[in-house]
């Protein structure tokens, strides 16, 4: 991985990059955001840069030499990666323990050393404190990366040592163009796909597209159950919602408002070439056939004001369940049937 290859965060990258080629590699830095937004494509690219025997004056890696493949396959002797041991299990002492013993002992390079933490907002309180110690006292020369979710789990003793840079979702335009050149998509599908994967290049990246896909027919859902499912149901998605991370309930909302957009403006012109989104125009349609076209761009911006309250507030079951009401609001015509239509039919 080279910092040309990342997405967006060109600050991130320009400071990493300026580091690297001026030989101020080790500390302590910590890369927090959402799964998805880049955090190890970026800790790959410092830390070939830093291992790099031909960097370029700008901070870049050659990609080509001994030291970028052998980082690039995860095998540099002066390079590590440290995550859970297992899917349900955090950061153990154990492990940290080995880092720093690992961190001892002296490096092949002039350079010194890199360890790559991930997950490190999953690491169990005595791991912390382990991990403060090694941050306080390196044992060598070392470039230290935490990579974390959020900052929720890092304690402020580890955070306050740390450069911390937030890897947010990338803007969706930037993301776009980088889905055109890479994947083949044309300038609107790049665009829609960047927009639903709310700004993930990892998921909108995954050539499948199956996060995204997921995410937007779970929006697809919360439309339909808002105008036209029973509203028991509702407090079941909000309740299911309100489980979710907060990154994913956000992509989620994302999704609902590019499909609500749609809505609006099949409730306006009844013409499929308003749509934008042609993915899920069959549902798209049969939700529009139900609205007041006035009512829905009202509930357009209600849901633009639910999304920035998801981002203050940790009341999410109230914010998404207020959103829902105002679609159902939208609807014109007989009330809400008993149940999901796709369910009683
Ligand atoms: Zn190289």
């Amino acid at each position: 991985m080279r910092f040309s290859e990342i997405v967006g965060h060109a600050r991130v990258v320009q400071w990493l990059a300026r580091t690297a080629s001026e030989g101020r590699g080790p500390g302590a830095y910590l890369l927090y955001g959402p799964e998805g937004a880049g955090k190890t494509s970026l800790a790959s690219a410092f830390v070939a840069a830093l291992a790099c025997r031909r960097r370029s004056p700008e901070g870049e890696a050659c990609g080509v030499c001994e030291a970028c493949q052998a980082v690039a396959a995860r095998r540099h002797p002066d390079v590590t990666w440290v995550e859970p041991a297992a899917e349900a299990d955090g950061i153990g002492i154990d492990q940290v323990r080995r880092l720093r013993s690992w961190l001892g002992m002296s490096a092949t390079s002039a350079w010194g050393k890199a360890a790559v933490i991930q997950q490190a907002d999953r690491m169990s309180l005595q791991a912390a404190n382990a991990l403060l110690k090694t941050l306080e006292e390196p044992p060598g020369p070392a470039a230290i990366l935490l990579l974390a979710a959020d900052l929720q789990g890092i304690p402020e003793t580890i955070q306050s040592r740390c450069l911390r840079f937030f890897v947010g979702p990338v803007a969706a335009p930037v993301l776009a163009r980088a889905l055109a050149s890479r994947l083949g998509l044309d300038a609107d599908e790049a665009l829609t796909r960047a927009v639903l994967a709310g700004g993930l290049p990892g998921r909108a990246l995954d050539p499948s597209g199956s996060a995204v896909a997921a995410s937007r027919q779970r929006a697809m859902e919360w439309i339909e159950q808002a105008v036209d499912g029973a509203p028991r149901e509702l407090i079941g998605l909000a309740r299911a919602a309100d489980q979710a991370a907060p990154w994913e309930v956000d992509a989620q909302m994302q999704a609902m408002i590019w499909l609500w957009r749609d809505v609006a403006a099949w409730g306006w012109a009844r013409r499929a070439d308003c749509l934008i989104d042609a993915g899920l125009r069959d549902r798209v349609v049969a939700v529009g056939q139900l609205v007041d076209p006035v009512r829905a761009v009202e509930a357009l911006e209600t849901l633009l004001t639910a999304r920035r309250m998801l981002g203050e507030y940790t009341q999410r079951r109230l914010v998404l369940h207020w959103a829902w009401m105002t679609l159902r609001r939208a609807r014109t015509g007989p009330a809400a049937r008993a149940s999901h239509p796709t369910r009683s039919a």
